[in-house]
């Protein structure tokens, strides 16, 4: 597989950028933020963020980062897009292109980071590890997180929490022990 890096104008672009992402609102220095279309966690999770050469390329030189308002920036969280969302995207013909080549290079990634957060859910009998509540798969979003924040990215040191709970997951962590995470080799 073989792709013409030489596209990447990295920050200057972002900076032309003025609208949303998502919502088109005009973007200002009170409502602008940062956003990786694929989430940064499926490269983390993945060991991309260390072991891929392309990680620096992809998310700090304009591949995978764009505008976004803030507002759609926490309404998106972790949750990663599907094609055809990526395909309705507002961007220009070049940026579509490069998403869409994201999207395919890391494609394994995002599945297996998928398939995690379902079987994490699933071990913690679909409640969310701070707060308890039930969530539904494709109806409630919820992220994958470390149970201890200094160790390593492992299915053993891993629990999904609810939206609510991620914001403030720094103030509830200790709660998260109160439930059955899964336990396997991994
Ligand atoms: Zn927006
Ligand atoms: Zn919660």
């Amino acid at each position: 597989m073989s792709h013409d890096f030489r596209f990447v104008t990295g920050l200057n672009k972002l900076r032309l950028n003025s609208k949303c992402l998502y919502c088109g609102v005009k973007l200002d220095d009170e409502n602008r933020s940062v956003e990786h279309i694929i989430p940064l966690a499926v490269f983390k999770w993945s060991g991309r963020d260390s072991e891929d050469p392309y990680f620096d390329l992809i998310n700090k030189a304009g591949y995978n980062v764009f505008w976004s308002c803030k507002r759609c920036n926490s309404l998106k969280g972790n949750s990663v897009p599907t094609k055809h969302e990526i395909n309705h995207l507002r961007l220009d013909d070049v940026s579509m292109k490069h998403i869409r080549y994201v999207y395919s290079r890391y494609k394994v990634d995002i599945d297996s980071y998928l398939a995690l957060k379902s079987r994490v859910l699933h071990g913690q009998d679909d409640k969310c590890a701070c707060c308890g509540r039930k969530l539904i798969a494709g109806v409630d979003d919820y992220s994958l997180r470390r149970i201890d924040d200094k160790s390593v990215r492992k299915v053993w040191n891993a629990c999904v929490v609810c939206e609510n709970c991620n914001d403030s997951f720094k103030y509830m962590r200790r709660r998260v022990l109160d439930v059955t995470v899964v336990s396997s080799n991994g």
